[in-house]
C-alpha cells in the first residue's frame, strides 16, 4: 500500500491546508473526465483515498500512529496486540521520539534585485554597484540574540530538549505526543537579556552596496546567481544568496538576434545607384561602410564582429545593417521633368511581376516589427 503522504506529495507534518491544496492540484490533472485512462483512474482512486483519511484529523492521527494502511502498521492489526503496543514497539516504552531542540540559526533568504541595462552594456558588459535593502548580521551581538556579556539559559519547562510531552487518552489508549515546547519556542533555551539593537533577533536590516560584474550577453529574464550575498539568518545563520535579475532597455536603433546586432541604413536613390561611402555609429563607435554602387533594398550589409560576445564566451556576433532605398515623395517641376529624361535615357521597364522574394531584409524587419 503507497503511503498517503507520498501519494499527495506532501510531507508528513503538512497543514490541513497544504493536503487539501494538494489535493485538489491532483484531482484537477487525475479526473476521470479531464483524463481518461486506466492509469489516471488508479491513481485518482488512491489520491482520494489518501485524502478522505489524511483531511480527517481523527483518522489521520490514527493513520500516523500505524493503523488504517499505514506503512507502518502491521496490515489490519494482525500479530499485534493493538495499536497501544504498535506505538510502543514504534517509540520505545511509551517514551517520546528523541527529541532535539531546534537552532535559532537558520540560513537567510535569497533576496532578488531588478537592475534594468542598455544594449550597449550587453555588448560589452558592465559593472553596477547596486543598493541592496537586506538583513545583515548585527554588529552589537555578532549574531548571539543576547545583550553582550550575556548568554541564553536552558529552558525550565523543557530542560533544554524543545519539546514538551503531554499524553493524550485516545481510542487507540494512552498516547503520547511531543510537541514543541512554547515557552522557548522549541530552542530548548530562553535569552533573559535579549540584544537591544536587533531585538534579539541577531540581525538588523540595513541598505548596503553590492558591487557586480555583469557580462556581456546577458538577455531579459536571465536572474545572475550571487551566492552568499543574501539576507543574513536568524541568529546570524548563513547568508542567502542574491539573485540579480535583468531587463535590456529598448534601443531606438539597433535590436538583438542572438549574437548579432541588427540595424537599417536608409539610403537615398542617388546614393543607392552611384554609391556611397558613409560613416555610421554603432555601440562601438563611428565605422565606416561602403555601399556599393547599384544596391538594393534588402540587400544586407555585414560588419564582421561587431555585434555581441556570447554569454558562454567566445567571438562576438556581427553588426547587420539593411539597406532600405529611400524614394522621393517631394519633387519640384524641374527635378520631376529631370527624372522623366532620366527614365526615357534609361528605357526603364514597367513594372512587372516576378517570383516573391523573401529575403534577408523581410526577415529582418519581421524581428524588428515583434
Ligand atoms: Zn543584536
Ligand atoms: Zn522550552
Amino acid at each position: 500500500m503507497a503511503d498517503h503522504y507520498e501519494v499527495l506529495g506532501v510531507s508528513r507534518d503538512a497543514s490541513p491546508e497544504e493536503i487539501k491544496k494538494a489535493y485538489r492540484r491532483l484531482a484537477r490533472e487525475l479526473h476521470p473526465d479531464v483524463n481518461p485512462g486506466e492509469e489516471a483512474s488508479e491513481r485518482f482512486k488512491l489520491v482520494t483515498h489518501a485524502y478522505d483519511v489524511l483531511s480527517d484529523p481523527e483518522q489521520r492521527q490514527r493513520y500516523d500512529l500505524g493503523g488504517d494502511g499505514s506503512p507502518f502498521g502491521g496490515g489490519g492489526g494482525a500479530g499485534f496486540g493493538g495499536f497501544g503496543d504498535i506505538f510502543e514497539t514504534f517509540f520505545g516504552g511509551g517514551g517520546a521520539r528523541t527529541a532535539r531542540p531546534r537552532s535559532r540559526r537558520e540560513r537567510g533568504q535569497d533576496a532578488l534585485v531588478r537592475v534594468t541595462l542598455d544594449l550597449k552594456d550587453v555588448v560589452f558588459g558592465t559593472h553596477r554597484d547596486l543598493e541592496v535593502d537586506t538583513a545583515v548580521l548585527c554588529e552589537t551581538c555578532e549574531g548571539s540574540c543576547c545583550q553582550p556579556g550575556t548568554q541564553p539559559v536552558t529552558c525550565d519547562i523543557c530542560q533544554g530538549s524543545g519539546q514538551v510531552q503531554r499524553t493524550v487518552r485516545s481510542l487507540l489508549g494512552n498516547v503520547v505526543t511531543s510537541q514543541p515546547c512554547t515557552t522557548c519556542q522549541g530552542y530548548g533555551t530562553t535569552i533573559p537579556y535579549p540584544c537591544a539593537s536587533c531585538q534579539g533577533q541577531g540581525r538588523v536590516r540595513a541598505r548596503r552596496t553590492v558591487s557586480v560584474d555583469i557580462p556581456a550577453g546577458v538577455e531579459t529574464g536571465l536572474r545572475l546567481q550571487l551566492p552568499g550575498s543574501g539576507e543574513v539568518g536568524p541568529a546570524g545563520g548563513p547568508n542567502g544568496d542574491l539573485y540579480l535579475e535583468v531587463t535590456v532597455a529598448h534601443d531606438d536603433v539597433f535590436s538583438r538576434d542572438g549574437d548579432d546586432l541588427l540595424a537599417t541604413l536608409e539610403v537615398s536613390m542617388p546614393d543607392a545607384i552611384l554609391g556611397a561611402n558613409t560613416t555610421i555609429t554603432s555601440l562601438d563607435g563611428d565605422v565606416d561602410l561602403e555601399v556599393r554602387p547599384g544596391v538594393q533594398s534588402g540587400d544586407v550589409l555585414t560588419i564582421k564582429g561587431r555585434g555581441i560576445t556570447p554569454l558562454r564566451g567566445g567571438n562576438r556576433g556581427d553588426l547587420r545593417v539593411g539597406v532600405q532605398v529611400v524614394t522621393p515623395t517631394k519633387l519640384d517641376a524641374k527635378t520631376r521633368a529631370l527624372i522623366e529624361d532620366f527614365k526615357k535615357k534609361t528605357k526603364s521597364p514597367e513594372p512587372q511581376l516576378a517570383q516573391f522574394h523573401q529575403g534577408l531584409f523581410s526577415k529582418l524587419r519581421d524581428r524588428f516589427r515583434g
